[in-house]
């Protein structure tokens, strides 16, 4: 697929149920983000996997930086499935190579170690089910994070992107925030919609507001941070002929100098 911004990629319009971020591209009606100096705490990115804050926010979490607006990141699983039958890199071994890329990555766009956090939960087995103990569980936990780091804006995962942990990561935020006065602004960022055979509809009533964000000034710096997630974007990784690959079709999407974020209106 196409890397332009003008790439409509759906055939029939009329047919959908909602109004997809990718129509609202098609159309040319996008408005333009401007993200807002944190009035508390910090501007909060979830990460369902090690490497989501930077393909899908790595812009904006430079741009904060470059203003020097506190950023923390939150990577929720631990990224161990990506190669699930490499030898070399067993899944302690996998998960400590991703973290370390993270780390790096975001260090590129200016965001320090201590103000990277990681919840290792399992990857590709976030709880979905809002009834489970498990989901309950992450629920909590994400109530204590969020009192602790005061988020006036968090970037997190579109609640209806292909891969099933970032749904999830979307419904733990949902569920933590449910009981919250002053509800932080949310904007959700897409990874995995742009292949239109894999995106998934929302109920017609949900008004989605999509926006883009003008990264130009920090593309190169987006670009450089990509560039530490080695195990995802090169043969890094050998010994698994089913391990994961970013391919540069894949990669092409996340380097267009301006971001997609969605908000619910
Ligand atoms: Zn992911």
């Amino acid at each position: 697929m196409s890397s332009s911004s003008t790439d409509p990629a759906i055939p029939d319009l009329s047919s959908l149920e909602i109004v997809s971020p990718w129509t609202e591209l098609s159309t040319g009606t996008l408005q333009a983000l401007q993200l807002e100096a944190p009035t508390q705490g910090c501007i909060l990115v979830v990460a369902p996997h090690p490497d989501d804050e930077t393909l899908g926010c790595g812009g904006a979490i430079a741009l904060c930086r470059a203003q020097d607006w506190p950023v923390q990141v939150l990577v929720v699983s631990d990224g161990s499935q990506s190669h699930p039958n490499s030898i070399a890199y067993p899944a302690p071994a996998l998960r400590a190579l991703r973290e370390q890329e993270s780390i790096a990555g975001l260090a590129t766009l200016g965001v320090a170690a201590p103000d990277v956090t990681f919840w290792r939960l399992s990857d590709g087995r976030l709880p979905l089910n809002t009834t489970s103990p498990a989901f309950k569980q992450a629920v909590s936990r994400c109530q204590a994070y969020l009192a602790l780091v005061q988020p006036s804006t968090i970037l997190l995962p579109w609640r209806a992107d292909p891969h099933a942990d970032h749904r999830a990561t979307w419904q733990i935020f949902k569920a933590a925030l449910a009981d919250v006065g002053q509800r932080p602004r949310l904007l959700e960022y897409p990874i995995w919609d742009w292949d239109p055979a894999q995106r998934r509809t929302l109920p017609k009533e949900t008004a989605i507001q999509p926006w883009f964000l003008d990264i130009s000034a920090v593309v190169q710096q987006k670009y450089q941070a990509i560039c530490h997630y080695r195990s995802q974007t090169t043969n890094l990784i050998e010994d698994d002929p089913q391990g994961f690959r970013l391919t540069a079709e894949m990669l092409a999407h996340f380097q267009n100098p301006w971001e997609f974020y969605l908000e619910e209106r």
